[in-house]
């Protein structure tokens, strides 16, 4: 007999979506996590008062209603929208690329002349079928937005030549031509109002969850403790890295508490170019309109994943790509054990899709 229904591996949105609807429907689960504390990446650290994202910046946004509506069961969420400067050298733009943005650029004031423009250069690169981030770049705005605005950002923060990194990460980021300074597309968008590790909090609320434990330690002893494991960690650690190592980019914050009530005056500042070793600056307080006397900035330093680091994207690039097939092949014998979230599933998701993710596999439960 096992003691639970289900072992979830990892208390981030994903394990803690799936604990709560597991729960829901009367299954007994146990939630483990190897960190002192739940909510996985979307933890959020009281400082000075004011929620600290601890391992980087989350903006809810979605286009889903259905999933706009299920994470509102557990926050209201405020009306911040996304709105970045990029501060490239001496010069600074309006995130995404819209007509702020050219307008700056080229002096120009009409969707015509930002369009005339951008079709000039692209013509100039000669590129009809973009193979890769830069191409795709390239042929969507041109010559200057891909050097000033996207070129030493994408550098730093995937550690790789555009050229070998894939399109899609760029097709993240909208190219607009109207004064909209928007990042997302998306037609919902907020912060919740309390923080996101009271949401998790709230997801996780009459289910048994303990901090502090390592899955591989643990299994050790508790091996038939649930009929099912859920694991949310990187799938190649699960396989003892017998095809070899995934890659992924690590983060380092280097959070500082400042004397002023308002820093940059913007929650997210990109630093563009190659030279300031930093890829961003996030001043936390912005996300909630926050009053307080001081402030709280988190300097963002990209790098590549070693073991004992904290992993952040993984690099979906067409090596791990391939090894990660290999891997999900190996997953898909694994009898009893359900991968899902970024690490398990080795995907670039949002916060929404990975709600998504988690309800779709639910459904096919
Ligand atoms: N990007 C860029 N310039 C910027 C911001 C983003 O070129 O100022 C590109 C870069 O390639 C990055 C991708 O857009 O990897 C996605 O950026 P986003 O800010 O959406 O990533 P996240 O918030 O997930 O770190």
């Amino acid at each position: 007999m096992h003691q639970y229904d289900y072992l979830i591996v990892g208390s981030g949105l994903y394990g803690a979506v799936m604990a709560h609807e597991l729960n829901k429907r009367g299954k007994k689960c146990l939630v483990i996590d190897k960190r002192d504390h739940i909510a996985g990446n979307i933890y959020c650290e009281d400082v000075e008062g004011i929620h600290v994202h601890k391992y980087g910046a989350h903006i809810f946004h979605t286009s889903n209603k259905k999933i706009w509506e299920y994470m509102n069961q557990f926050a209201e969420f405020n009306h911040y929208i996304n709105s970045p400067i990029a501060v490239y050298k001496d010069e600074l733009y309006n995130l995404p690329f819209n007509m702020n943005t050219f307008s700056k650029m080229w002096g120009i004031r009409t969707p015509q002349e930002a369009k005339a423009m951008i079709a000039k250069q692209v013509a100039e690169t000669g590129i009809t079928e973009p193979k890769n981030l830069e191409e795709q770049a390239l042929s969507l705005g041109g010559h200057d937005v891909y050097e000033k605005l996207i070129k030493g950002y994408t550098e730093k923060q995937w550690g790789r030549d555009c050229k070998e990194l894939p399109a899609f990460i760029i097709k993240r980021l909208p190219f607009r031509f109207t004064y909209d300074n928007n990042y997302f597309n998306d037609r919902y968008q907020g912060i919740p109002i309390g923080g996101y590790t009271a949401i998790v909090e709230k997801m996780l609320e009459g289910i048994e969850v303990r901090t502090g434990v390592d899955f591989f330690e643990f299994r050790k002893e508790n091996s038939e403790i649930a009929e099912t494991i859920i694991f949310t960690g990187m799938i190649d650690e699960y396989f003892g890295y017998q095809l070899g190592a995934l890659e992924y980019r690590s983060v380092r914050f280097e959070t500082e508490v400042l004397d002023c009530d308002n820093y940059q005056g913007n929650a997210v500042v990109n630093y563009t170019d190659r030279e300031v070793p930093y890829t961003r600056i996030i001043e936390h307080k912005h996300f909630e309109f926050g009053k307080q006397d001081k402030t709280v900035i988190s300097r963002e330093y990209s790098s590549e994943w070693k073991v004992g680091m904290e992993p952040y994207y993984p690099v979906n690039d067409e090596k791990n790509t391939k090894l990660y097939e290999q891997y999900k092949e190996l997953a898909a014998k694994e009898e009893n054990v359900i991968f899902g979230g970024r690490l398990g599933d080795y995907k670039y998701y949002d916060m929404d899709k990975v709600v998504e993710a988690a309800l779709n596999r639910l459904e096919e439960m």
